[in-house]
């Protein structure tokens, strides 16, 4: 099975596509994960993106289509995969179709998150990571059990992410209204469409999640 988890920054779809690889094998591509990857270890690349990732905006089409193609390629080709933050444009749709197509494969279903927009910019200014494990958690809503150890791996390390600041995240839920929210009526028009309520507890929403996959 191959998905799409489509929704604005602070939507969940991280933490909902970690939840989908645990229970049921299929792997997480993350283009923001990639990209920031790739800045982390100062590649050509990496460099290159940095700024606009900071500011909020979106990266090139060619940059992040690439990063997909290669992944396909790779080991991640073999599974059932997750695309979460890709596609992010109408061209990067395309150019997944075409992929897709090229390896014999295509896509089953995409599950939008709704969630509101006052919640999305308070989500993420609270969020940080377990730096181990990658376990997402929120200053308020949802801390470690045990202060500064993650729940999950024990992990001492955590991270906040730079752009996960106000100003970021109004840009980049301006880029998601004008650039990808278009998605929502492509995909639709396609009939691969599933909408589901973002904003319930985590596990009610994996649970929406698998019935309206028919997992
Ligand atoms: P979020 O969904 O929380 O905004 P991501 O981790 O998916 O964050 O992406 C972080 C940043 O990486 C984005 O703000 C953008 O600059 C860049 N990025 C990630 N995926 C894409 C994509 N498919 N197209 C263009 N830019 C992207
Ligand atoms: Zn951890």
């Amino acid at each position: 099975m191959n998905i799409i988890l489509l929704g604005p920054p602070g939507a969940g779809k991280g933490t909902q596509a970690r939840r989908l690889v645990e229970e049921h094998g299929l792997v997480q591509l993350s283009t923001g994960d990639m990209l920031r990857a790739a800045r982390n270890s100062g590649t050509e690349m990496g460099r290159k993106v940095a700024d606009v990732m900071a500011r909020g905006d979106l990266v090139t089409d060619d940059i992040v289509i690439g990063l997909i193609a290669e992944q396909l390629d790779g080991e991640a080709g073999k599974h059932g995969l997750i695309f979460d933050g890709f596609p992010r444009t109408l061209a990067q749709a395309d150019a997944l179709d075409a992929l897709l197509a090229e390896k014999g494969r295509a896509l089953d279903a995409v599950v939008e998150m709704r969630v509101d927009e006052d919640a999305l910019v308070d989500r993420i200014t609270g969020r940080f990571t377990c730096a181990k494990c990658g376990e997402v958690y929120h200053d308020r809503t949802k801390p470690t059990a045990k202060d500064g150890v993650c729940d999950v791996c024990g992990s001492t390390e955590f991270v906040r992410r730079s752009d996960d600041n106000e100003e970021s995240v109004r840009v980049r839920l301006g880029a998601y209204n004008r650039q990808t929210a278009p998605l929502i009526g492509y995909y639709h028009a396609k009939g691969k469409l599933r909408s589901v309520d973002g904003l319930g507890a985590i596990d009610a929403i994996a649970g929406e999640i698998r019935t309206r996959l028919g997992l």
